[in-house]
């Protein structure tokens, strides 16, 4: 999935729709607009698509997608890229969508400081809101941010190469990075505020046994209470009830799960709350011309949060924006099997 945003980089262009949202529901929608033969791009604030089953329980099987009796999570979310993939829908990632206007000239602005695109319709498949690496409380850590010493995402494991790094978590990431900066890394240190760690079991072992060689030191149970130090080199204190420990550090990488939060589509007028946004239950269309919204935010009597809701909301919506689109033109309905996904 990393080479996404090269293949079809975001930039500024008028495309036919405009996502936010790379969850189930949003890839699909990016399938759905290919199927329609209308150019997509799709935005997310993280930089990989599958939003919950990539954030937050990639190792879990799902049970009720229909025609898998059990897929992970992020083998669902990459077979989505996968299905999306022949429509080449241009890639928005890592950047949350903080403006949403419609221009006089009836095209949708659609998003932040730095990448805009111009869009006929716009799909919202925004979830729960948009993730953000949950930071750890402790004083300081601003100025260690800034400083470069804290990473919330690793993009190339060997920048770490002969640095001492610190691991925060007891999940899934941080035992799988612990395992990986292990050979790469000088010193790696994994901290939990836990005695045992939530992971595969498989994971667990492979750290242990490189703790039993030396490669890794485990931390367990113990807290950050403190950082200390200037700039990009830092001590990191942790302690728990019985003892505190001070440890030398270049690199601190808190892999302690994701914040999610409505954020900017709260102040977008579109009556966006803790409950969802309204819309018409057989087009997803919101009372703003050519808006419609999907998934876990769509609400409207009898919604389901699941992800075949989602998916058969994709549809509809993306149905109703090409009729709008086009409303010279009759819509008929072609079967995928009819038409085939060749471009
Ligand atoms: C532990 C767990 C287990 C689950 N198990 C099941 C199950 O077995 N079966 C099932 O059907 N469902 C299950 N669900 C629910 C399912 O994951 C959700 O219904 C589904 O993910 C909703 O998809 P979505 O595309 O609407 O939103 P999400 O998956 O939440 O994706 C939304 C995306 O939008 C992005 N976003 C939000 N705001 C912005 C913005 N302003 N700019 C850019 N990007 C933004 C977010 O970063 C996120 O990536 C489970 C959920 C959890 C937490």
């Amino acid at each position: 999935m990393t080479d996404l945003a090269s293949s079809s980089p975001c930039q500024e262009t008028t495309v036919d729709l405009a996502i936010i949202g790379a969850g189930p529901s949003g890839l699909f929608a990016a399938f759905e607009a290919g199927l329609h033969e209308m150019s997509a791009a799709i935005f997310d604030a993280l930089p990989r698509p599958g939003g919950q089953l990539t954030a937050l329980y990639p190792e879990k099987p799902i049970y009720d997608i229909p025609g898998f009796p059990s897929i992970l999570a992020k083998e669902l979310a990459a077979r989505l890229v996968e299905q999306v993939r022949p429509f080449n829908p241009l890639w928005c990632l890592g950047q949350q969508v903080e403006r949403l206007e419609r221009g006089e000239d009836r095209l949708w602005r659609v998003g932040n400081g730095t990448t805009l695109v111009h869009a006929r319709a716009v799909v919202i498949a925004a979830g729960v809101g948009a993730f953000s690496p949950r930071r750890p409380v402790v004083e300081g850590l601003a100025a260690f941010e800034e400083g470069g010493a804290v990473h919330y995402r690793i993009a190339d494991p060997t920048s770490f190469e002969g640095k001492r790094v610190v691991i925060l978590g007891g999940g899934d990431s941080a035992v799988d990075w612990t395992v990986m900066l292990s050979g790469i890394a000088a010193q790696t240190h994994v901290v939990h505020r836990r005695a045992s760690f939530a992971a595969h079991p498989a994971s667990i072992g492979k750290m242990e046994r490189l703790a039993a060689e030396g490669k890794v030191q485990i931390h367990t149970p113990f807290e950050i209470k403190a950082l200390e130090g200037c700039c990009d080199v830092l001590t990191v204190m942790i302690g728990n009830p019985k003892e505190r420990v001070a440890i030398e550090a270049d690199a601190l990488i808190p892999m302690l799960g994701f914040e999610k939060s409505l954020g900017p589509i709260e102040g977008w007028g579109i009556g966006a709350g803790k409950g969802g946004i309204d819309v018409h239950p057989t087009t997803m269309a919101t009372d703003q011309p050519l808006l419609y919204v999907i998934g876990d935010m769509a609400s409207y009597p009898g919604k389901l949060k699941l992800i075949l809701a989602g998916f058969a909301e994709a549809a509809l919506a993306v149905t109703d924006a090409w009729k709008q689109i086009h409303p010279d033109q009759a819509y008929k309905h072609v079967y995928s099997t009819a038409k085939g996904v060749a471009r």
